[in-house]
């Protein structure tokens, strides 16, 4: 059942209108659907087949007629069917309430919900479940009325009407063809935040956010971004909002952040609320923009969808990549788009990398899936948001705008591919870096698999000239050897050793081009390339893949002496951050491929308080530079890893750290107070993230040397925070530095939040993260299970406390008597039982395991192939230890 890319075929017949008639019941749900379907001309004649799973099937009509069918697995077969237009009537009924994989029709705090993305609508009724079958949908919703006081769908309220029995009707219309996979429906209690707008064209709308009764005040900060998003999508790209009522809907029991369903976007509440009390500075940051991204979908998901699940990276990569920037936009300042810049990069490479090493390496375009839910991916998210951004580079911003334009002029209300998206940007910008190395720049959509980029540099003092030698390597990914060069755009520039910019001008260039510029981008679309600079006065610094240009692993070689001057002078300021974490991450290697203790020199320690006392730069970027990289980043840069070998060389760094600038980090808590109200803003935000590093820093050096002054601060500040991200700061440098009173403060946050399931979410992932002391971390966890607070039901709780440990905190995970990896196991095990998607997500913890080292990576083999020998697993699973197996 291995589904290929190559095996596309449009459909048989095409859906027109689909009307939908909900009886809704938890137990048993009745739908009606009434559809006009035609053939397609443009291809052979063929039964019809239509999707469907865990329905109970009514009756068939066919303008108004019962007809003979046949089931061949999922799919409802009819053979006989007229040659003209006709009509489709399908009755059958679903299970709400047993519907615990949260995919098709489904129940959640005794409301009615649906997920359809990929494969939700055929769990719902039978239909042609494609994204190129694209049709008019009218719903008709019934349900009672106590309970069910909210009806909502797609599109525009047609009607509402009172019926017997305390039921209660809504009639909904959306005049746009979908796909199903954008159908939408909710029943439940709730309540709304109402905002009308004004948008620039003129049209008056209204924007709505249903949560339920008593999370009201924490919309505020969801709608904010929604409006803002309104206005940043006309602005920046000429997007208006075409729908007269936008409504967002937040649900407790989701498998992700949220979905773009057209009209009715329904969140994960996790992504939705937030108050100051409740919500940290990076779930304000993360609302943002995941609201961003769902609305920005409306054009880049919705208006042009995608022709079939292949071209996935069509709509998410390319609304990543909106949302990226509409977060920059919203920033404001360099310095605060530059962090934002580095989160991101950060965490591509803490997610994207080690998928694109591992065995569920894919292309951006992936060429087969078993279970296209498995592919919902970071290469497909993340790495394709470097590559959309990578076009704007190669053409700039204003032929990005102009490549936008034409993509919509051509293909508004189509579903079509990625290669329609790459035509549309190339077309419009003639002659342009990317036109006119169009296919080879479509390898990134093909090839799987990080690119390392190598750069030497030379000096000659006598001609003045500096020779930048680029070379491009990409290893064999699975099934992939023997791969093309890719186009890398490097943008860089040149530092004199005394931080001067230098002028870029390249051998064979007239004076004016590159005279004045001291940061230009070279575009390698060779295996090796040489660039040669001419009127170069000194042996220069190079800085390059300014902004992180290109989403590649860069080998510059450059040693300390460089790095710090990148560090102090970079203007720049990702490859200055970048700086700070090579110089970690050279230190942290050098004692783990040693095996020798680590002890951090003079240079670097100097180095880190300079920049965290740098008078000029911001709070925000100093706790990013001062921050040491992810020990899954560091793990890939080795190859027999030791997860725990990694753990202690960071940990001693961290100590190390804590030690030495004690006196820079007492400065910095005291200095970076926030006074006045709470705002989520990057100024605000950057003092606390950095206040509350320099806390972590003390209570771990105090909890070392036995003072007490430094916890019971911490002690106090936990509770006496006015915010949240006080509160869980001051929590996690007790809980982290394993410090007398983390317990305590624990059982209190608990007891002052047991009623937020949001917060309750937290005090479970702290403690699954919490770092692993003597295997504490672990004992913990497993006793958290048996709490009553505990469920694997719900996906957030599942998540917070289960994925904390095994995807989060690697030291606890990877025990050298195994017990994670059975506990690993079993909880996949547990969870498939219950909810494939969140159980194949947990199963990909495993994707990496062949770069262990042992005894790692034989009990995490033996792990694998225990799940992999279950009868019944789900195909979800089933792929991703399949995969991982086959790494042998
Ligand atoms: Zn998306």
């Amino acid at each position: 059942n291995l589904i290929r890319r190559e095996d596309y075929v449009a459909p048989i017949f095409w859906i027109r209108t689909v009307d939908l008639c909900f009886d809704l019941d938890p137990a048993k749900t009745l739908v009606t659907s009434k559809m006009r379907l035609e053939r397609n001309a443009a291809v052979a004649h063929g039964p019809l087949r239509l999707h469907g799973e865990e329905l109970n099937l009514l009756r068939v009509l066919i303008d108004g007629e019962s007809v003979s069918f046949r089931t061949e697995g999922h799919e409802l077969v009819i053979d006989n069917v007229p040659d003209a237009d006709f009509t489709l009537e399908i009755r059958n009924t679903c299970c709400p309430e047993k519907n615990t994989s949260l995919s098709g029709l489904y129940t959640s705090g005794g409301g009615f919900f649906t997920q359809c993305e990929a494969e939700g609508f055929r769990r719902i009724t039978y239909f042609m479940d494609r994204p190129d079958v694209m049709a008019v949908y009218t719903v008709t919703m019934r349900a009672d009325k106590a309970r069910f006081p909210v009806l909502l769908s797609n599109g525009n309220l047609l009607e509402t009407a009172e019926l017997d029995n305390g039921r209660h009707l809504a009639k909904w219309h959306d005049p746009f063809p979908k796909p199903s996979y954008l159908f939408a429906l909710v029943a439940a209690d709730l309540v709304a935040r109402e905002q009308r707008i004004r948008t620039r064209s003129g049209k008056d709308h209204l924007l709505q956010v249903f949560v339920r009764r008593g999370d009201l005040e924490k919309t505020e900060h969801a709608m904010n971004s929604l409006i803002a998003s309104v206005v940043w999508d006309e602005a920046r790209f000429q997007l208006p909002l075409d729908l007269e009522r936008f409504m967002v809907v937040g649900v407790s029991d989701f498998n992700m952040g949220a979905m773009e369903n057209k009209g009715l976007n329904i969140f994960n509440t996790s992504a939705l609320l937030a108050s100051p009390a409740t919500a940290t500075d990076a779930d304000f940051q993360r609302i943002e923009s995941i609201v961003a991204h769902e609305y920005f979908h409306n054009w880049t998901g919705n208006r042009v969808t995608c022709r079939d699940w292949f071209q996935l990276s069509l709509k998410e990569g390319l609304t990543v990549f909106r949302d990226q920037e509409f977060s920059q936009d919203m920033a404001a300042t360099p310095s605060a788009r530059a962090v934002c810049r580095i989160q991101d990069v950060r965490g591509l490479r803490a997610r994207q990398f080690p998928e694109d090493a591992g065995s569920m390496a894919h292309p951006v375009r992936p060429d087969q899936y078993v279970e296209i839910n498995n592919f919902y991916t970071a290469t497909v998210y993340d790495k394709g948001a470097e590559v959309v951004r990578m076009y704007q580079t190669l053409v700039g911003r204003d032929g990005f705008a102009k490549g936008m334009s034409l993509y919509f002029e051509r293909h508004d209300g189509q579903a079509v591919t990625c290669d329609d998206f790459a035509q549309a940007i190339a077309d419009a910008n003639p002659g342009s870096a990317l036109s006119t190395r169009l296919d080879a720049f479509k390898r990134w959509y093909a090839q799987a698999g990080t690119p390392r980029l190598q750069a030497r540099g030379h000096y000659d003092a006598a001609t003045q000239t500096y020779t930048l030698a680029l070379q491009q390597v990409n290893p064999p990914a699975p099934g992939q050897d023997g791969k093309l060069p890719q186009v890398i755009p490097v943008a860089l520039g040149l530092l004199s050793p005394d931080g001067q910019a230098l002028p870029l001008m390249l051998q064979g260039e007239d004076g004016a081009a590159g005279a004045t510029d001291t940061e230009r981008v070279l575009v390698l679309d060779q295996a090796e390339q040489s660039f040669v600079f001419v009127n170069v006065p000194v042996a220069p610094v190079p800085s390059l893949l300014r902004g992180f240009s290109a989403p590649v692993v860069l080998e510059d070689g450059l040693g300390d002496a460089e790095l710090l001057v990148l560090l102090k002078h970079d203007s720049d300021a990702f490859n200055r951050w970048e700086a700070s974490q090579r110089l970690a991450l050279a230190r942290i290697l050098g004692a783990v491929r040693s095996g020798k203790p680590l002890t951090l020199d003079a240079a670097y320690l100097d180095a880190m308080r300079a920049v965290l006392r740098h008078p000029a730069l911001e709070p925000a970027f100093k706790a990013l530079a001062l921050q040491l990289p992810d020990e899954a980043y560091i793990a890939e840069q080795l190859s027999d890893v030791d997860p725990q070998a990694v753990h202690a060389a960071v940990a001693a760094a961290q100590e190390q750290l804590a030690a030495a600038l004690q006196a820079d980090w007492v400065w910095a808590y005291d200095a970076h107070q926030v006074a006045g109200g709470y705002q989520p803003d990057p100024v605000q935000s950057g003092r606390r993230a950095l206040s509350n590093l320099a806390l972590s820093m003390l209570v771990l050096q105090a909890t070392r040397s036995g003072d007490t002054v430094w916890p019971g601060r911490a002690y106090q500040r936990f509770k006496d925070a006015g915010n949240m991200t006080d509160r869980l700061g001051a929590l996690s440098a007790l809980v982290n530095a394993h410090a007398e009173l983390a317990d305590s403060a624990l059982a209190r946050f608990h007891s002052q939040f047991k009623h937020d399931a949001l917060v309750i979410d937290k005090w479970f992932a702290l403690q699954g993260r919490a770092a692993e002391q003597e295997g504490r971390t672990f004992a913990r966890v497993k006793q958290l299970l048996k709490h009553p607070d505990f469920t694997l039901k719900n996906p957030n709780r599942a998540r917070s406390l289960i994925f904390s440990l095994c995807m989060f905190n690697p030291a606890a995970f990877h025990r050298r008597d195994a017990a994670g990896y059975v506990f690993w196991a079993e909880q996949v095990l547990a969870l498939d039982a219950i909810n494939p998607q969140v159980a194949g997500r947990l199963a990909r913890v495993m994707d990496r395991w062949t770069a262990l080292a042992q005894p790692y990576r034989s009990a995490a083999r033996e792990a694998i192939a225990r799940v992999a020998a279950k009868p019944d697993l789900s195909n979800d699973v089933r792929e991703i230890v399949e995969r991982a197996l086959a790494m042998d």
